[in-house]
């Protein structure tokens, strides 16, 4: 690279990065995918003012977000990554904290164990971040997979992010374990890679919240999702209709054989597995229950007696 302040900010991110950076410096990036398995591609978007908002989260949190965002789309597929493209669109004003949307993204790609293998940078009105991950899989595990009388499980517990969003939109100061649910998601990389060996057939992450994303399994798989919200994971303090409603969560959703070792699961990631229903032959939908009976959870929350 030669002079110039465009390749001054490429320069400062690589030295930012570090070893997270693997093979840049040629036009494009090369990867070996291992011989029998498939290229897993997503590509995600984080624009300021749609996806994140500056005065909500730190310029580090956003680059750690945005890089979650596709690497979950990696860990839905149940794929193991291979590496990750970055393309930077930065404001003359926030030149400066280049140094910490360079931290946030490496930090992603650490915990995901995913090489920062190329990017773009330039400059543009609003501060966005688009993130492309690759990974690679033997057996892709997609949406349409799901079959009758298999369980229906959830990783984590629920509710963190949509809470600490509705406090920050009404001006309040999210609970910190709330907070942390929406700045620093994880992930599930791992837990998905358990999940494929325990023969889950369908898998999709929770970015909409898990109803949304329940019936998106349903209308892929043309089966009914049965969801019991009595015993849905909530965070200390949140009811199920909050914890089913809440987008950002990153945590996978699964169709499984019946009867998987939870507790081996819990021990393995420390985070509980929960069966939260089964798979049942019928209308291409989702349909959640409390008490036995059938709610509503089209509406949101509002329109659903606790
Ligand atoms: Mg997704």
């Amino acid at each position: 690279m030669g002079a110039g302040h465009e390749f001054d900010l490429i320069r400062r991110l690589e030295r930012r990065w570090g070893p997270a950076a693997q093979g840049l410096g040629d036009d494009a990036a090369v990867l070996d995918v291992p011989a029998g398995s498939r290229l897993v591609v997503s590509t995600d978007t984080s624009v300021e003012g749609v996806h994140f908002r500056r005065d909500w989260l730190t310029t580090g949190e956003i680059g750690y977000r945005s890089s979650v965002a596709a690497l979950s789309d990696l860990a839905a597929m149940a794929a193991e990554p291979l590496g990750m493209v970055v393309a930077l669109t930065l404001p003359a004003d926030l030149a400066e904290a280049i140094d910490d949307i360079g931290n946030g993204i490496a930090d992603a790609s650490r915990t995901a164990r995913c090489p920062i293998v190329g990017g773009d940078l330039t400059r543009g009105d609003q501060l966005s971040l688009t993130v492309t991950v690759l990974g690679f899989s033997v057996h892709p595990v997609r949406r349409r997979g799901a079959r009758p009388g298999q369980d229906i499980v959830v990783t984590g517990r629920l509710g963190g992010p949509g809470a600490a969003l509705r406090a920050l939109s009404e001006g309040r100061m999210p609970e910190p374990t709330h907070r942390e649910r929406f700045a620093r998601p994880v992930p599930r990389l791992r837990e998905a890679g358990w999940l494929a060996q325990a023969g889950a057939t369908a898998m999709i992450d929770i970015s909409d919240g898990l109803a949304p994303e329940a019936r998106h399994l349903a209308a892929a798989s043309g089966l009914t999702m049965v969801i019991d919200l009595d015993v849905l994971p909530a965070m200390a303090g949140l009811d199920a209709a909050q914890a089913a409603l809440s987008g950002e969560e990153y945590e996978l959703l699964a169709t499984v054989p019946a009867g998987p070792d939870l507790a081996a699961f819990a021990h393995a990631f420390g985070i509980p597995l929960t069966r939260i229903g089964a798979v049942q032959d019928g209308e291409a939908t989702a349909t959640f229950l409390r008490g036995g009976d059938r709610v509503d959870l089209a509406g949101g929350y509002d329109h659903f007696s606790p």
